[in-house]
Formats: structure tokens, sequence, C-alpha cells
């Protein structure tokens, strides 16, 4: 079977919705994961703010603005008036149940429970639809089969036990619908994967199913070779091992969930990016083979703080990065970079939720300075021990701005430079030029 993933560009009108049934084969038995329509997760983000500051009016606007908008579409995407009833019934319950939350204590509980409308509005519109035209499908409630544990991690288990007897119950039926992005956490309460989180629901579900193929259907032609909202003349890569998609994701390419490549990886599951605006363009293979000694591509994650420890202890003392880094484990912290000196380490968070806390403990082993506002740069590509002249290659194209850190070696595809975050673009485009 395979797990399809359309995301909110895709579902973004009603007449994208109709046109999924150019790539959606309805006689292939296969899981449809839809993300939100598009700009609706943002705008009940907002709308969950405004609940949480305890500003109900703006509440009560911001869902108005929305409903109106949900209105128009179901206006628009059923033909029948026995259809459109049906649609009006989900609309309603939706945003009925979304002024209700006025009434009551507003938590991040019910801001979790907001988030998740987008997802449900999606499906159970495009569910309908699929009947209005007469092409048989069951809708999949995510939340009895997705699910985290106390530490977020998806349970990937929880997941082939609960989904399968889901599919199993309906063995004549070919088309699955499901949400992206939604799940139930350990309390059992209706969380999420994170934004960006349905590629995340789509690998899961991939490898809780081992699904012989998860195709990510997106609003482009697939992984660039740096990140076309910044760089112009970027291109799409035909071919990308799971370490490198991984790296590329979690390093900033907002085309794929930071976390979404992993469950693909170890239950070894083709992974395909594809444009829902051009279908036949070959995209993006992610799989266990990578093509060799080549830069691929070049993605920026913003928002980091650089932390360094100075401390005369560390001179040849053995234990001290263990006890400098079960300072950040204690705070659930995770450090994304890391360059070493005789005398000091400096690394990297992105989560500053604990950092007076962290800093007040690192303090105990010497000096601590931070900087804010700062960007991972990772340059990834094939480049093993044994070759060289790629770190030589990216530096000349960086010896103009100044850098923080540098990380070479962790792996076999990876090079990594912090920089401020005011050099991004000038250093993304300076790369472009000179690697590819
Ligand atoms: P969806 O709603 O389908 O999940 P996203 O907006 O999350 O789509 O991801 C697709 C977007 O990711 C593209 O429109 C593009 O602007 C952005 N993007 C950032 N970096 C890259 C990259 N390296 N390759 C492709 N797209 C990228
Ligand atoms: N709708 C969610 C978001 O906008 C999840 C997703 O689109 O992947 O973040
Ligand atoms: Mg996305």
């Amino acid at each position: 079977m395979k797990v399809l993933k359309f995301g909110g560009t895709s579902v973004g009108s009603p007449e994208r919705m109709k046109r999924l049934l150019d790539i959606i084969d309805p006689a292939e038995r296969q899981i449809v994961v839809l993300s939100a329509v598009s700009g609706t997760t943002n705008s009940l983000a907002e709308i969950g703010q405004a609940y949480l500051a305890g500003d109900k009016n703006k509440a009560a606007a911001l869902i108005g603005a929305l409903k109106v908008k949900y209105e128009s579409f179901i206006g628009e995407l059923f033909g029948k008036e026995e259809y459109l009833d049906q649609g009006r019934e989900v609309i309603d319950y939706h945003f009925l149940l979304l002024n209700s939350l006025s009434n009551d204590l507003f938590t991040t509980i019910e801001e979790k429970l907001v988030l998740a409308q987008g997802e449900l509005i999606s499906t159970t519109l495009y569910y309908v639809y699929l009947k209005e035209i007469g092409v048989p499908s069951v809708l999949l409630p995510a939340l009895d089969f997705m699910k985290i544990d106390e530490d977020n991690e998806p349970m990937v288990d929880y997941i082939t036990e609960h989904l399968t007897p889901l599919l199993d119950k309906h063995p004549e039926n070919k088309l699955f619908i499901t949400q992206g992005y939604i799940c139930r956490n350990s309390f059992g309460e209706i969380d999420n994967l994170r934004r960006g989180g349905s590629d995340y629901t789509a690998s899961l579900i991939g490898a809780g199913i081992n699904s012989e193929e998860v195709q990510i259907w997106t609003d482009i032609d697939g992984m660039h070779n740096n990140d076309p909202r910044i760089v112009k003349g970027t291109q799409p890569i035909a071919q990308l091992s799971f370490d490198e998609a991984a790296e590329l994701a979690y390093f900033g390419a907002k085309i794929l969930h930071p976390q979404s490549v992993f469950p693909a990886q170890k239950y070894k599951i083709p992974v395909r990016l594809l444009n829902t605006m051009d279908p036949h363009a070959p995209g993006t293979l992610i799989t266990d083979t990578s093509e060799k000694d080549r830069i691929k591509s070049i993605a920026a994650k913003d928002g980091i703080t650089a932390i360094k420890i100075q401390s005369s202890r560390m001179l040849l003392a053995h234990g001290f990065l263990r006890r400098v880094f079960e300072v950040f484990e204690r705070y659930r912290t995770s450090i994304d970079m890391i360059t070493t000196s005789e005398v000091a380490v400096s690394l990297t968070i992105d989560d500053t939720t604990y950092i007076e806390e962290i800093i007040a403990e690192l303090l105990g082993f010497g000096s601590v300075d931070i900087d804010k506002n700062q960007t991972i740069i990772c340059v990834v590509g094939d480049f093993g021990a044994e070759k060289h002249g790629y770190a030589a290659r990216v530096l000349e194209a960086v010896k103009h701005i100044p850098l923080r850190m540098i990380s070479y070696g962790g792996s076999d595809h990876n090079m990594s430079l912090l920089i401020k975050t005011k050099d991004k673009t000038e250093i993304l485009r300076s790369l472009h030029n000179r690697l590819f």
C-alpha cells in the first residue's frame, strides 16, 4: 500500500481539492493524508493565541473571518444541494466548537484542540466531496491510531497495532483518507506533531503499515539545492539518501518536517517528493543510496543561540564535556552543533525555554557567553573523510562573512557553519553561485 500526503497548497482551494483525483488512482489501495487548507493552521494558531490572552472578542472575529472563507469554499466544492448541506454541517460543527471555547477556561490543552480543527475539516470535506462524485472512500480518524509518548516521540508500534485493524475492517475499500499533523499524547489529549507535521504523519503511517512508498505531494518539484524562497535559480535534486534528506529537513529545508525522514529510514520505506502542480515532474527520490562525491544542497536554520563555556579546568580534564552535556539533558534541551578547543566549548541550541536555568548551572564551570540571532548553514552532500577539497570550496565561497563556528566531519555528508542571521541571504547566495 502507498501513502500519499497532500500539503496545504495542494488542498488550498476547491479547484485544487477536486484536481487531487488527477493524482490519486481510486482503483489502488492507498492511504491519503491531508493537511489543513493552506493558511488555516496559521489562523487557528492566532485564534488560540487570542483565547490564551483572554481576548474573546478578537478570537470571535478571527473565527468569524475563517468561517466566511469556508462558506465560500464549500459553495465551490459541492455541486448538489444535498452535499452542500452536508458540507455546511461539517463547517457548522467545527466552528460551533471553536466558538464554544469562549465559555470555559482556555489552556494549552484547548489550544491544541483549536489547532486540530484544520485537518479535521479538510479531510471531512474531501470525504464528502468523494461521496458526491461517487468515489468510495473510508475516513480514518488519525486520533484513533496516531500517538506520541511522554517524550513527545511517536509510537510506531502503537500505530501498527491500531491502524491495521481499521484497514482490515474494510478489505474491499481502496481509498482511505486521514488527517495529517494531529495525534493523541500520553494523557490521551488531542495534540500535534508540530508545524508541518503532516509529512511526519505520512512517514509514520508508512512505517506503521510497512508501506511500499510514501509520496509527499507539495507545491514544488522536489527538494531543491538551496532555499528557493531566498535564492534564485535553485534546482530540484533527483536523488537523496535518507541521511542527506534528514540533515536538510532538520537544518531548515521547509519542504520536509524536521523529523519526518527518520521513520522512513528506520523501516526502509522510499520517500518521493512530488509536485501537485506538475505531477509528471520527476521530483526527489529518497532512499538508502546516495550519489557519491557531490555537494548536493544547502539549507539554513534560524533562531539559533550559541553558548560558549570557557574554563581553565577543561584543560586535560576528562568528564568535563559529560558534565556540560548533562546540564542540557536535565533541561531536555537538544544541542545542534558543537565545537571544542582546549579551554572552551561552543555549542548551539534552538529551544531557549530553559536558557536562564542552563546558564546558571554552566556558570559553575567557568565563564559563559551567549550569542543570539544566529543561523546554521548546512551544506549537504557526499564528502567522506577520504575526499578532499570540499571544505576549502565552502570556505572560499564564504570568506567575506564572519563565521562563529564551523563543524565538519561529524558525518560524511554535512558541513555546518554558524553565522549571524543578518548574513544569511548573502551566504546562501554566495554558496549557491560558487558551489553549483
Ligand atoms: P506543504 O504545505 O505542501 O507541506 P510546505 O510549505 O511545508 O508545503 O513546503 C514546501 C515549501 O518549502 C516550498 O514551497 C518551498 O518554498 C519551501 N522550501 C524551503 N526549502 C526548500 C528546498 N530546499 N527545496 C524545496 N522547497 C523548499
Ligand atoms: N497544517 C499543519 C501546519 O500548517 C500541518 C501541515 O501542514 O503539515 O503546520
Ligand atoms: Mg509542509
